[in-house]
């Protein structure tokens, strides 16, 4: 799955490159990008065609326009940033494949770069219709796949286009599966999997992915809670997945008969409602009186999680230890964030509320690698095929 050709196993001089990207930034009122991590992770393979004389032509979705031409959804501020990143005019043409795009497709000389409008101004974009994909892909004469927040979903910019091109990985999508792909299939051992956020049913082809290949599977967050009712406990009003309970013994049953480490929450910060200031008080797990909901981890439960996390070699986290948007609920989060920076270990954080964890807490460049795409990070963590990336070609 990992041998994908990539561009610098192919001639891009004097070529029409279409290229990928996820430029889905997030935006403020005044359409200013706030964040600006996804241009910058786009850049290397952007300025490597560029120097190896290639004429680079991007595409990119930004948001849920759903279908149709919509100004807030408009890739104008990301052609303006890019323009004062890569030091000359990247023009954006106003169509995607209408005359805008073809004429500046044609004009775009090697060592220059244009934007294609927003991908999902036409709905075939999502539907992965034939027709879209070839107009798209007529504009160029290979196609580069950077694009890995959208590697798992067959759309046409990311699967359709690669009927019609030579198509190859760029190198944003080749550092996620290379660093993701190594930790699956040859980690370094211990292998310490710490999973959380709300949803059981999010999870499980993960928790059964991983727990083939761990040494120990940390448990927290609100999807914690139905594997303390599973074990009998009491949990309140704590988040619970009454048709997962089932599956969290399997998953009991499974860990001890392959000895692999379950590490669950031991106590709770609880609070009397699901608000940052309401009262709170700690106590065991599976002990949450009525009326009171879990929201965090507890000092033991952080402290427990942390001396098996700094033991490891190799850690891989997707999703929060307690409510981490409320301050007063991110103390479990943070400790486990603290844990794995400490442990010096090759560390994978994949995406959304972790990786926005980490990222406050300074740790950014702590880590081995956040993960740009939180979807896909997960799909490819429950050994999932990416449509997006199987589509390209094989070295
Ligand atoms: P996910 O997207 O599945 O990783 O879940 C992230 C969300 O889980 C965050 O918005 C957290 O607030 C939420 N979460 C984590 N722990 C709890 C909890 N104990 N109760 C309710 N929500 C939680």
């Amino acid at each position: 799955m990992y041998n994908k050709k990539t561009i610098e196993d192919i001639s891009v001089a004097g070529k029409k490159v279409l290229v990928r990207c996820d430029f889905n930034v997030p935006l403020d009122g005044d359409n200013n990008i706030t964040d600006e991590t996804r241009i910058n992770a786009a850049l290397p393979t952007v300025q490597y065609l560029l120097n190896n004389g290639a004429a680079v032509i991007l595409c990119s979705h930004l948001g849920r326009p759903k279908g149709e031409f919509n100004m807030k959804y408009s890739l104008a501020p990301v052609a303006k940033r890019l323009s004062e990143k890569l030091g000359f005019e990247v023009k954006l043409a106003a169509d995607v494949i209408g005359e805008s795009a073809k004429a500046l497709a044609a004009e775009v000389k090697a060592g220059e770069a244009i934007l294609l409008e927003n991908v999902r101004f036409h709905a075939e974009e999502e539907k992965n219709v034939p027709e879209f994909a070839k107009e798209l892909a007529s504009l160029a004469d290979i196609f580069v796949n950077d694009a890995f927040g959208t590697a798992h979903r067959a759309h046409a910019s990311t699967e359709g286009v690669t009927h019609y091109l030579p198509s190859v990985a760029g190198y944003l999508i080749g550092k996620e599966l290379d660093v993701m792909g190594k930790a699956l299939t040859a980690p370094v051992r211990p292998f310490v999997a710490i999973l959380g956020g709300a949803k059981v049913k999010d999870k499980i082809g993960v928790i059964t992915n991983l727990l083939e290949k761990v040494d120990a599977l940390v448990i927290g967050g609100g999807m914690s809670y139905t594997f303390a009712k599973a074990m009998g406990g009491e949990i309140g009003n704590s988040l619970l997945d009454e048709e997962r309970i089932e599956f969290a013994k399997e998953i009991m049953a499974t860990a001890a008969a392959k000895g692999v480490k379950l590490l669950l929450p031991v106590d709770n910060v609880i609070g009397d409602d699901f608000n940052n200031d309401c009262n709170q008080q700690i106590v065991k797990s599976g002990e949450i009186p009525a009326g009171w909901e879990g929201l965090d981890i507890g000092p033991e439960t952080a402290k427990l999680f942390g001396d098996v996390i700094r033991t490891a070699k190799t850690v891989v986290w997707n999703g929060p230890m307690g409510v981490c948007e409320m301050p007063n609920f991110a103390k479990g989060t943070i400790e486990v964030a603290k844990a794995l920076v400490e442990s010096n270990s090759i560390s994978i954080i994949g995406g959304g509320d972790s990786a926005a964890a980490i990222e406050q807490l300074g740790f950014g460049d702590k880590v081995t690698h956040i993960s740009t795409g939180g979807g896909a990070s997960l799909e490819f963590l429950e050994g999932k095929v990416l449509p997006g990336v199987a589509a390209l070609e094989d070295k």
